[in-house]
């Protein structure tokens, strides 16, 4: 049996910020994860580092924390991010209100944007369709998700966190409607709080204590090709629909994505025709995706509550929530992006360390992560059994 001040349940993007942030204030963790870190939606998302500049007319609150995140995480996740920047191109059937409405709306939340006409575009991204009419550049960039969660994952064990990949968690002890403990596969784990950032598995994980988390999942499909040459993130400007991203890599681009609710975060049908969709679209910004080779197909799942105000796929918030329970010692969080993870870990310390006492501050914007050498990452990477799909091209 262990004893720990807190079990973090997940070991995705959020369950290791979470266990990163408690353990840098000297709170005594044990993250259990029952795959690879990341082996559930973290490692399988477009890895698109927002400006902000998607969400900015939608939700500008959304696109605050991710011009604000961003630039944190371009600080302090070296070889997890790239900086590539981002264009955001209208195409010969896009509203030309739209695309000054979001330039405006981006101005609004401070994402900086720079106009280019399409002989400047092009210019900069000469695998760009010859009918762009004009574009802006943002601050976007691109996340590998494997690096980001295993240089987290050490730095929390750096900072004397216990991070342990492959340990099921199969019960939460509760007594007298306390949160006393959690059991995984191999042993008992009693703790003075848990948290659960089981991502799209949170409503699962939480039944485990006897309470409900409704979560409304949304599944979308990524599609690599063999396409060199594009160095920025290229954004279709548009109200967010299927297809409208292209994530740059070393010598691939990552089409993307769809959002179609799904009942099971796992068990779920996929669909050729989306597959396509991904080509076609990706195609209208990017010619040469039309004739590339596909070297990928991937799935993902947004871990998206459904909560009172909570919208069904497209239109369910992209934020994310914090949540109390009736059963004591228990914190679970939903929703969010992979770009505002540190954030999001920082909110649920926050609410943990003041029932613990706690009162030390977060201090993970400021700190760097261990994630300087790319060849050490990815030896941590191998180490904590985190590669998955989004990078597999990259790490390692
Ligand atoms: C298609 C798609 C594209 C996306 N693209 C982007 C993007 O470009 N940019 C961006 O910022 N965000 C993006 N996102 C969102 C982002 O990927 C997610 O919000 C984020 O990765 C969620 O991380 P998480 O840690 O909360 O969940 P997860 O990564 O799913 O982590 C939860 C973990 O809990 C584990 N778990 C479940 N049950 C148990 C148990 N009983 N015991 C122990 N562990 C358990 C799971 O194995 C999993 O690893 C995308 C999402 C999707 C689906």
């Amino acid at each position: 049996m262990t004893e720990t001040d807190v079990v973090v349940i997940g070991g995705g993007a959020t369950g290791v910020g979470v266990a990163r942030d408690l353990a840098m204030r000297g709170v005594d963790v044990v993250l259990c994860e029952r795959g690879g870190l990341g082996a559930g939606t973290t490692g399988r998302s477009h890895g698109l580092l927002h400006s902000g500049a998607r969400y900015a007319t939608a939700d500008p609150e959304g696109a605050a924390e991710c011009i604000r995140e961003s630039r944190v995480l371009r600080d302090i996740a070296g070889e997890a991010v790239e900086r590539t920047g981002g264009l955001f191109v209208q195409l010969p059937d896009d509203d030309p209100a739209a695309f000054d409405a979001r330039i405006e709306a981006c101005r609004d939340v401070g994402v900086p944007t720079e106009t280019l006409s399409a002989d400047a575009a092009r210019e900069t991204e000469p695998e760009l369709a010859s009918d762009v009419r004009r574009a802006f550049r943002v601050p976007d960039g691109v996340i590998y998700p494997s690096r980001l969660v295993a240089a987290t994952a050490e730095s929390a064990r750096q900072h004397g966190a216990d991070v342990r990949p492959n340990a099921p968690v199969t019960d939460i002890v509760v007594t007298e409607g306390t949160v006393t403990a959690v059991e995984t596969d191999a042993e008992r784990i009693e703790a003075d709080h848990v948290v659960n950032a089981g991502g799209a598995w949170a409503g699962r994980i939480a039944e485990l204590a006897g309470v409900e988390v409704p979560m409304a999942p949304t599944m979308g499909v990524m599609v690599a090709v063999d396409v060199g040459g594009v160095d920025s993130v290229v954004n279709r400007c548009r109200p967010p629909d299927d297809g409208d991203i292209v994530v740059p890599h070393v010598d691939r681009v990552v089409l993307g994505t769809t959002s179609t609710p799904v009942e099971d975060p796992e068990e779920f049908s996929t669909d050729e025709a989306a597959v396509e969709a991904m080509l076609s679209e990706g195609a209208a910004m990017v010619p040469a995706v039309a004739d590339a080779d596909v070297v990928d197909v991937y799935w993902g799942v947004r871990p998206l509550y459904a909560g009172d105000d909570g919208g069904r796929g497209r239109d369910a918030s992209r934020g994310f929530q914090v949540h109390d329970h009736d059963v004591a010692r228990l914190t679970t969080v939903t929703g969010g992006k992979l770009t505002t993870y540190r954030l999001m870990a920082e909110a649920v310390s926050d609410a943990v360390c003041e029932r613990l006492g706690v009162t030390e501050p977060c201090r993970t914007a400021d700190a760097e992560l261990p994630a300087g050498d790319a060849e050490k990452l990815d030896a941590l990477v191998e180490e904590f059994d985190a590669a998955g799909p989004a990078d597999t091209d990259i790490v390692g």
